[in-house]
């Protein structure tokens, strides 16, 4: 193989083969291919796109690029939930823990940040000693004995996806089709899971900035999930403005805890109990959507979901209790309204990109995360505001990007006159 002569096959919008995939996939894990080459192929993509067959050869690949789980002998319904990424989602933290106390378990393979959005390895990793990076059986026996876990992609498990997300981070080449479902698809088919629920962000704050991008991305999704035997669920969920109050590392796991103590802001938990809907239809615990989402409140209610989240830090190596001495912010400031009106528009995009600023998504590896930094949004999209109101609280501990990003966000927000209804947070 002839990796330029591939590389110009893509850019000149021609399909590849599998075998081409797969040797120029596999001559990048094995080092013969190098970045530079690997960037041109994903930019290659980016702009040509793929066809079924290539998607499909794609996913499989790199499923393969590692081992899988099996869960084929469990008396448990086996399922996940995956997220397409967007500002403030913390969905997973609060999900997995309602799943597993209501019976379903939940091996959960996620990411860091991609692109201007948050990850849940990062928000995990703010926790003292959060084991991410367990071996497959360490993490087989975690999600058996706390119903579940969560872990990143390693050399073990997901290879390829491991060392491609990063390329595709560093050199904008997220918002693929193609690439989002090799990314995602082969890390929930590698989980050996039965049944998955997909959040499909659509808006300015998400990869699918419209409707039909993202039923194209559901539509792909979908079919390469039910090829693999799994039952697969797509939820459209609005990613026009941040979900829940906060956005950030630390910042996030504290609300999801709230969340999981029934203090939970109303966006955040229509779109859990959503997804966690589809996992409870599919796992046949229950007929109805509304059984469904009165068996997660009570969940909540009974302190069960809070105590198996604690319990999962704890066996992941975590320490709650540590967890406020080591991450809070030194600096903190307030942006303001800078009229009075009704808050129109957030730029949800432009908001992601200076939370990366602020250190909450690393693109560099010279680089460190700042678990302190965040944004706490005290008003959102249809908000009345008054001159001079804080309507971002914005911390970290660093002055200098504080000072930066605060008044840079200030752009990220349109306030008008008109009275407003936001979109629902389920489209
Ligand atoms: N989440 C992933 O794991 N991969 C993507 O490409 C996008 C979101």
């Amino acid at each position: 193989m002839i990796p330029a002569s591939l590389i110009s096959k893509k850019r000149d919008g021609l399909d590849l083969t599998k075998d081409e995939i797969k040797s120029f996939l596999n001559g990048y894990l094995s080092k013969v291919i190098t970045d530079e080459q690997m960037s041109a192929m994903l930019m290659a993509i980016y702009f040509n796109g793929m066809n079924e067959e290539e998607t499909f050869s794609l996913v499989d690949i790199m499923l393969h690029s590692g081992r899988t789980l099996d869960f084929s002998k469990s008396k448990e319904f086996v399922a996940d939930k995956h997220s397409t990424g967007g500002i403030g989602d913390k969905v997973s933290l609060i999900l997995a823990p309602i799943m597993a106390a209501l019976g379903i378990k939940i091996p959960m393979i996620a990411g860091r940040g991609l692109g201007f959005t948050g990850g849940t390895i990062d928000k995990l990793e703010c926790i003292p000693g959060f084991n991410t990076s367990p071996t497959i059986n360490q993490f087989h026996d975690w999600v058996n004995k706390n119903g579940y876990a969560i872990m990143s992609q390693s050399n073990e498990i997901c290879p390829a996806d491991k060392k491609i997300y990063d390329l595709r981070n560093k050199t904008a080449t997220v918002p693929s089709i193609p690439l989002i479902c090799g990314s995602i698809m082969s890390k929930k088919i590698a989980e050996g899971i039965s049944g998955l629920v997909l959040d499909i962000k659509v808006g300015n704050g998400a990869f699918m900035k419209n409707h039909d991008q993202a039923i194209e991305l559901g539509s792909w999704m979908k079919k390469i999930g039910e090829a693999f035997d799994i039952k697969t669920d797509i939820v459209y969920s609005n990613m026009d403005q941040p979900l829940g109050n906060y956005a950030g590392l630390s910042c996030e796991i504290l609300e999801a805890i709230d969340c999981l103590k029934g203090k939970g802001p109303d966006d955040l938990m229509n779109v859990t109990f959503e997804l966690g809907s589809k996992l409870i239809l599919q796992s046949g615990i229950s007929k109805s959507r509304s059984d469904a989402i009165k068996l997660q409140k009570n969940i909540i209610g009974s302190g069960k979901g809070l105590k198996n989240f604690e319990n999962s830090v704890q066996n992941q190596g975590g320490r709650l209790e540590k967890f406020h001495i080591q991450n809070n912010p030194d600096y903190e400031t307030h942006v303001r309204s800078n009229k009075t009106g009704i808050i129109q528009h957030m730029d949800t995009e432009m908001i992601g990109w200076h939370l990366v600023e602020m250190g909450c998504v690393i693109q560099d590896k010279s680089k460190v995360l700042d678990k302190s930094a965040g944004i706490e949004f005290l008003k959102k999209t249809g908000s009345q505001i008054n001159l001079d109101e804080p309507v971002l609280r914005v911390f970290c501990s660093n002055k200098r990007i504080l000072n930066k990003v605060s008044k840079a966000l200030q752009k990220t927000l349109v306030i008008g006159e008109d009275s407003l209804e936001p979109k629902p947070t389920i489209l």
